[in-house]
């Protein structure tokens, strides 16, 4: 069955050129050309992947985003025409998996569709050792693809989960940003190292019962990040 891509684009020819090249690739595509009418097709078409214009009328790209992704984890990448790293920071903690800045290629974007594709699809797939981890507040579903609280799913984005399940199948090592960059996001990803501590604070804040003296997910000063158990953790001096 073909996958449903959301192009939400209020520039008719950019929506249009989008949609065109997408359903030559074999996607199905869905149109909205503002916020509001972004979220109906949203709930109406339910997409595999939404792509999602940063400025638009009715309700903003960052609007829409946020009501998404409290719904769903289906991927998202957002279209800037701003290059900022506080865009990115923005978009990020509000669970865009991926960017792209305009003017871009269609051949760029549709790598990087393709390549979160390939990751739902590797992670929903790969399961080593056992499916549901408990770490007290919150249960990870590997197999899944969730995190659960008393049995209900909370809202995660894709990447802060692949984040997460990377570090717990490799308890005690640590990683720097940079490996944890290509390990998630991908050899190609020209992300920023920032990006992976906006991942982690988001998950601390939602594992630990105190994100600033975290059990699990440990800073390494100068090196970068490690999982640990609690009872694995070094004894503190
Ligand atoms: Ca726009």
């Amino acid at each position: 069955m073909a996958r449903t891509i959301l192009v939400v684009e209020d520039e008719t020819t950019l929506r249009e050129t989008l949609a065109e090249a997408l359903e030559a690739e074999g996607f199905q595509v869905v149109q909205a050309a503002d916020g509001r009418a972004a979220l109906a097709r949203f709930r109406a078409d339910r997409p595999d992947l939404v792509i999602l214009d940063l400025m638009l009328p009715e309700l903003s790209g960052i609007e829409v985003c946020r009501i998404i992704r409290a719904e769903s984890g289906v991927p998202i990448v957002m279209l800037t025409a701003k290059d900022s790293e506080l865009d990115k920071v923005v978009g990020l903690e509000l669970g865009a998996d991926d960017y792209v800045t305009k003017p871009f290629s269609l051949r760029e974007l549709s790598a990087r569709i393709r390549a979160l594709f390939r990751r739902s699809e590797q992670a929903a797939t790969s399961v080593n050792g056992p499916s549901i981890v408990d770490l007290g507040r919150v249960q990870v579903d590997l197999a899944g693809h969730r995190l659960l609280r008393d049995g209900q799913a909370l809202p995660i984005k894709p990447k802060a989960f692949e984040l997460l399940a990377f570090l717990l199948r490799n308890p005690g090592q640590a990683f720097t940003r940079d490996q944890l960059l290509e390990h998630v996001w991908g050899y190609d990803y020209a992300g920023e190292t920032r990006t992976v501590d906006v991942h982690v604070h988001w998950l601390r804040s939602t594992l630990e019962d105190d994100a600033t003296a975290p059990q699990f997910i440990h800073t390494v000063r100068g090196v970068g990040y490690v999982f640990r158990r609690p009872s694995e953790a070094p004894a503190r001096t």
